[in-house]
């Protein structure tokens, strides 16, 4: 098999070859399906598991695809590559891998970066019995951002408004105010909901019953694309203090610390690694996204405004809803054998080094 063949082009194809992998593995499978979603050819959706090495592992590597829905297509890829190359023979004794596929499966099928709900689960982990983080720097973006007319007036208009927000405040502080997460706006970019989603719910439930007991070292790598150089994997650091540190000393000195600013993501709140956290407290967690570049900056963001202009258009004609939906794939997947060779290489690289420093 090819490293291209790993990677599907839609989630049931994902979802299938991911199953198959890990029966060939002989991987133990858990399935979490949707109570009511359904993707648009009205197949099932499901988080799926495969775990492999000692049921009571202490230390485990586990590797998360499809946080972002669309990002799935890169993530699924790179798993079904690790178990058709066969990772687990190299896992050193008490060490477990755990391959979590799909964690947000509806956008995943229908080709969006957030979930049924409108959320973008990496803002969803905030404690919603407090208040919720500032969204006005959103707030002042957003009529821009989703403007009303996607194409003509309405839209000529937005982008002279985005120009002279970026004159004045410059780019970086553009993309903390558009994708920091914001608590107002449901329809709206980087949204993180007003409660735990199905996903956040099902992760928890999932880390409790499909990781030991005996559970004292976890590494976590959390595949992401749409921000990079195309083909590059910024591993960004996330997470308490201690495991960015220990998160560089095991990977070396291109990790980035999302907290520290210094990663090409924006700090964000309400991130993945606290539901790890919340979930299994009392062991050390060591959480590394892997962010696979694409296609520049602005056309990432166009597509996603796009996604979100249609999402509120049921009416949208088909050649709009085609032409915007082939633009957020691209955004998020870059579909040729040298990309895929790129962020397989990446992935099982990482994979490896984390399962030596688990030993
Ligand atoms: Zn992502």
């Amino acid at each position: 098999m090819s490293v291209s063949e790993y990677f599907a082009d839609d989630y049931a194809g994902a979802r299938e070859a991911f199953i198959r992998a890990a029966d060939r593995a002989g991987a133990r499978r858990a399935s979490y399906p949707h109570p009511s979603a359904r993707g648009p050819a009205g197949e099932a959706l499901s988080i799926d598991v495969a775990m492999l090495g000692p049921e009571s592992a202490e230390h485990v590597l586990l590797v998360l695809s499809g946080t972002h829905g669309a990002e799935g297509f890169c993530g699924s890829g790179c798993q079904v590559g690790l178990l058709e190359d066969r990772l687990h023979e190299s896992l050193p004794q008490r060490v477990g891998l755990v391959l979590v596929h799909a964690l947000n499966p509806h956008g995943f099928a229908w080709l969006r970066r957030v979930n049924e709900d409108g959320v973008d689960l990496n803002r969803n982990f905030v404690d919603f019995s407090k208040p919720l983080p500032d969204s006005s720097g959103y707030e002042r973006l957003h009529e821009w951002l989703v403007p009303r007319d996607w194409q003509g007036e309405g839209r000529r208009a937005a982008e002279a408004a985005i120009a002279d927000y970026v004159r004045a405040h410059g780019e970086r502080a553009f993309q903390a105010a558009v994708s920091g997460g914001q608590y107002t706006r449901p329809t709206g970019l980087f949204y993180g909901g007003t409660s735990r989603t199905w996903s956040a719910r099902t992760l928890a439930r999932l880390l409790r019953e499909c990781l030991s007991p005996a559970l004292a070292r976890l590494a976590v790598l959390d595949l992401h694309t749409g921000l990079g150089p195309t083909g590059y994997g910024e591993p960004i650091a996330m997470g308490s203090d201690a495991g960015c540190a220990r998160a560089r000393r095991w990977y070396g000195a291109d990790v980035k610390s999302l907290a520290g600013g210094e990663s090409i993501s924006a700090a964000v709140v309400g991130t993945v690694p606290n539901g790890v956290v919340e979930a299994r407290p009392d062991v050390e967690t060591t959480y590394v996204a892997l962010e696979f570049g694409t296609r520049p900056i602005g056309a990432v963001l166009d597509a996603l405004r796009g996604d979100h202009w249609l999402a509120t258009r049921p009416d949208a004609n088909d050649a709009a809803r085609a032409s915007i939906k082939h633009a957020l794939r691209d955004a998020f997947y870059v579909d040729t054998p040298a990309w895929r060779a790129a962020v397989y290489g990446r992935t099982a690289d990482f994979a490896y080094r984390a399962l030596l420093q688990l030993a």
